[in-house]
Order: structure tokens, then sequence, then C-alpha cells
């Protein structure tokens, strides 16, 4: 364990990743609504009968990628303890009239920042925060986390991962409370939502399955694994996701935690200008490509 890596923090989100239902209603929601874009069209590595669409800004960048686990039933998951409730993208303040007009939503003011709180077709809450120095489309401001029991949390957070406590403001049926890592990392703010009430997350369609951090470096990633390990947390090997390289494990409040790598990178198996433009397997499925896809639903991609 190096504490020259401890010493270092986490850079911001890396993605977040949620459960959708039907994925044409949810490519046509993000990349037209929403004016994200489609980065990865490919399957659940561990479902291979379900996409996974990735979405983010053009560059798809590390923190602005949003993807989703889509289930072609419907029926609803339930945001709660236990579960992030919300991802939330940087804008520019002045744009927040507009995206209010084409998405609908409600406003409110968090922190001096004002948000705008908007629900996706499939019951996914997400919100955009204005921000002076927001960087280009589609990169994240935060991610909430709704916690029971907020402090062994926060000590993962402030003690493992390099967040500060930034403050508390009391919200409507309950609190929140901000941290940041230091820098400009996109995705450097993690809000921790303590409910007056208990409702228990339950998954399904509409609710948040994961969220992955960033690490900096392969090396960054061991030493945050040795020291979670050394905690007692029940971290997973390394997993080879293709794109980047993840740990895992369900922090102390239950959540499920990544921490994924920047490299090899989404343009990996299609240039950065094509991106999003074939349906990508893993090696390890390229051979069933026929019978995988044969039961996936066709998809059109928007204009
Ligand atoms: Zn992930």
């Amino acid at each position: 364990m190096s504490d020259q890596h401890l010493k270092t923090p986490i850079a911001g989100l890396h993605h977040v990743t949620a459960i959708s239902g039907p994925a044409q209603e949810n490519l046509d929601f993000y990349t037209k609504a929403l004016k994200t874009r489609l980065i990865k069209k490919t399957v659940n590595f561990d479902a291979p009968e379900m996409y996974h669409l990735y979405f983010g800004a053009h560059d798809a960048r590390p923190g602005s990628v949003m993807t989703f686990f889509n289930r072609e039933e419907r029926g609803q998951g339930q945001a709660g303890a236990g579960a992030a409730q919300a991802f939330a993208y940087a804008v520019l303040p002045d744009d927040l009239p507009q995206w209010q007009a084409a998405l609908g939503g409600s406003m409110s003011t968090r922190f001096g920042a004002q948000v705008l709180s908007v629900t996706d077709p499939h019951g996914q809450a997400f919100e955009l925060v204005g921000e002076a120095d927001a960087g280009p489309w589609g990169v994240f401001h935060s991610v909430t986390l709704w916690i029971d029991d907020p402090d062994p949390t926060a000590a993962i957070l402030t003690e493992v991962f390099g967040y500060a406590f930034i403050g508390e403001e009391r919200g409507t049926g309950g609190r929140r409370l901000r941290y940041t890592v230091p820098g400009t990392a996109p995705g450097r703010v993690v809000d921790l939502w303590v409910a007056d009430e208990p409702v228990k997350a339950r998954p399904g369609p509409g609710t948040i399955h994961h969220v992955a951090f960033r690490a900096r470096d392969r090396a960054h990633q061991d030493a945050l694994r040795s020291t979670l390990l050394a905690r007692g947390e029940r971290v997973t090997e390394v997993k080879d996701r293709q794109y980047f390289k993840a740990i895992y494990f369900r922090e102390p409040g239950g959540v499920l935690f990544e921490i994924a790598t920047d490299g090899p990178g989404f343009d990996l198996d299609e240039p950065i200008d094509a991106l999003g433009g074939g349906l990508m397997l893993p090696p390890q499925y390229e051979a069933r490509r026929a019978e995988i896809t044969a039961r996936l639903p066709d998809l059109v991609r928007p204009e």
C-alpha cells in the first residue's frame, strides 16, 4: 500500500449506471430531449440479453458517462435509502430557463446554486445544476446518495476517497450533506440525502444501479482497493469492463460503489467520431453475436 496514493483524492465521478425501461425510449430521451451523445451501444456483460447504452459528452470523457441497463419490461423501481437517488449535470445558469421549457421539472436553490429537478420517461430523477464554470454539455455536477445513517458513508468518502465536508442544508423532507474533492474534475460533488421518513430503495427501472468513481490510474485503484480491504470492506477483484478496469464494493449505507480507470477508454473499438455506431460486444460474446443480436430489440438511432 502506498501512502502516496492514499493521499491522492478520487478524481470525481467516472460514470453512473441506472436501470431504464425500453431501450428505444431511453435512447430517444437521452439523445433527442437531453442532447447527450450515444457513445456506446453494447450489452450488459453479466446479462447479454439486455442492451447497455452509454451516453456522454461528445468526447466521452470520464465524468460525463451515464449508462443504462435497458429492461424491455415495464415495472418500476423505488428510490430510497441504500441507493443513489439522482445524478446531476452542470449547466450554465443562463441556460436553465430553456432547459426547463424543454424538459419541464421544478426549480430550487441548493447551496447557493439554481437546480432544475427533472424525471426521465422511466421515473429516474436527475438534475441540472447552474454553475458558472460548467464545462461542455453532458458533464456531471454531482450524484446524490440516499442514506439512512450518513456517518459510515461519509467516513469512506473523507477517509478513503479524499472528499471534504462542505456543509449541510435542509430540504423538503430531509437534509442534504455535501462533500467535494478539490480541483476541477467533473462530478466532484457527492451529496448524502438523509430523509426524515424511512423509505427503502427497491431496484428496477427508474433507479440507479451503481455509482462509479474515477481512479487516477491502475496504481491508484490498487491503493484504494488495499485501503478498503484493510478497513474490512468486501471489494471485488479487478474486473475487465473492456473500456475500463473496475472494482466494486457496497459501501456501508448500501450503495454499490465502483472505482474505474480512464483507460483503455471508449475509443478502444470505435474512433471518437464514430462512437455509438455499432453494437459492440466484448470478446467473450463476439462468437455469439448472431444469437445475442436476434434476442435484442431493433433500435432506431435518432438523427
Ligand atoms: Zn459501472
